[in-house]
């Protein structure tokens, strides 16, 4: 009754607050589709609290799900998700986990406790696998801990190199995903939906993707000018999925360890140190790592490169397309990004590319209108 109270007196300040906050010239010019109007991200040197870089696992043919027999073992190969491996993970593993369940097992090695790792660990313990995780590194040291975790499967593959047969994988790990990680909606795993503002004819293919896959991208639609409050003509708002890393992988882990999983920190030097494993099926979801580990000289690093300002809990909404840039609201942390270098191995941010992003994102909010700034 308190709360309902509470509740009620709250929403009955919110026209007031809104008529005496708004400068009356502004008009509707804030009334996004939620109809809240948005905060401004405050950029500036002294709120920067780090930079980090990390390699996205890329092939231009797209993911590889496969399953390879090695003698009476069974291989599956669950990598190269590029740009959206987290937005995937669940869809692939699915997959995967189809693949499994095909053989006579039930007992299986998953490598890597990245996000792919701990989605097909999972998906096999709910079918009543014994499952034991070997990783090289664990969260927070993966590439999964980089990822800036909005939920969109893009930057995933080149149009030119696909075949049919990977699109029908993709498009069906695409939905699996997009219908999974909505059970995963709340603070214990760190998602939640959110408002994404993409300037238009910024966004160039991912534009394109968005437009084509509309049931994915739910309340897609052009706003023109007067209808947000940023400085540029129209721009192309959806909702998306937000994952937060730092809250997911460890929640995954937990998961993982309550269903009985055993997680075992060890390096595989080839594909030889991969057969001295017990276990007769190995579910190889290693990243990058399948570059050295099973030589698969198509997988490639698409390096990125993110910085973060101090969080700010009124800022709820991503923006992408501010030439190449993109914002994504966490809690720990406004994460500043985007870089995308093909074949560029080294995890050392460029101090020319953080100038880029921290200055591009600085002009571009300090142009943006905010009712209460
Ligand atoms: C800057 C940036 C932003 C991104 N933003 C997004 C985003 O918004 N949304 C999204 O969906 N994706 C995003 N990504 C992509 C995403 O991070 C990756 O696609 C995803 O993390 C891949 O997950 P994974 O589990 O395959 O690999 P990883 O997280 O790299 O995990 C690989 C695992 O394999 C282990 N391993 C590797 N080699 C060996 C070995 N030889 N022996 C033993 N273990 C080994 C590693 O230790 C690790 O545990 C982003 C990436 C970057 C860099």
């Amino acid at each position: 009754m308190q709360t309902r109270r509470t509740l009620l007196q709250a929403m009955s300040m919110l026209p007031m607050v809104a008529g005496c906050g708004i400068p009356a010239s502004a008009g509707h010019r804030h009334y996004t589709p939620s109809g809240v109007p948005l905060r401004r991200v405050n950029v500036s040197q002294e709120r920067v609290i780090r930079t980090i870089a990390g390699l996205r696992p890329f092939r231009s043919q797209g993911f590889r799900v496969e399953a390879e027999k090695i003698g009476s073992r069974l291989m599956i190969h669950n990598y190269g998700h590029g740009g959206g491996g987290i937005s995937l993970s669940w869809g692939t593993s699915h997959l995967a986990t189809e693949m499994a369940m095909r053989s006579q097992y039930r007992r299986c090695a998953v490598l890597g406790c990245g996000a792919v790792g701990l989605a097909s660990a999972r998906l096999l313990q709910n079918q009543g696998w014994d499952v034991t995780i070997y990783a090289k590194d664990l969260p927070p040291n993966t590439t999964s801990n980089i990822a800036g975790g909005q939920w969109s499967p893009t930057s995933v593959y080149d149009e030119e190199f696909v075949t049919p047969e990977f699109m029908q994988q993709f498009e069906a790990a695409t939905h699996f995903a997009y219908r999974y990680f909505q059970n995963l909606v709340g603070a214990k795993y760190g998602v939640r939906w959110i408002s994404n503002y993409r300037i238009k004819g910024e966004g160039g293919k991912d534009d394109d993707f968005t437009s084509r896959h509309i049931e994915i991208y739910p309340q897609h639609q052009v706003l023109k000018a007067g209808e947000h409050p940023f400085a540029v003509q129209e721009v192309l708002h959806f909702n998306t999925m937000l994952i937060e890393p730092a809250v997911y992988l460890p929640a995954l882990m937990e998961d993982f360890y309550t269903a009985g999983g055993v997680i075992k920190v060890r390096e595989f030097k080839d594909r030889d140190d991969i057969l001295t494993l017990e276990e007769p099926v190995i579910i190889n979801c290693t990243g990058l790592g399948a570059r050295d580990l099973v030589d698969d000289q198509d997988l490639l690093p698409i390096k990125g490169q993110l910085t973060f300002v101090l969080p700010q809990s009124e800022v709820n909404y991503i923006t992408l397309g501010n030439s190449g840039l993109y914002m994504f609201p966490r809690s720990d942390g406004i994460l500043l990004g985007g870089t995308f270098e093909r074949n560029e191995w080294s995890l050392v941010p460029d101090p020319a590319e953080t100038l880029r992003i921290t200055q591009g994102h600085r002009a571009f909010f300090s142009a943006m209108e905010d009712p209460w700034a």
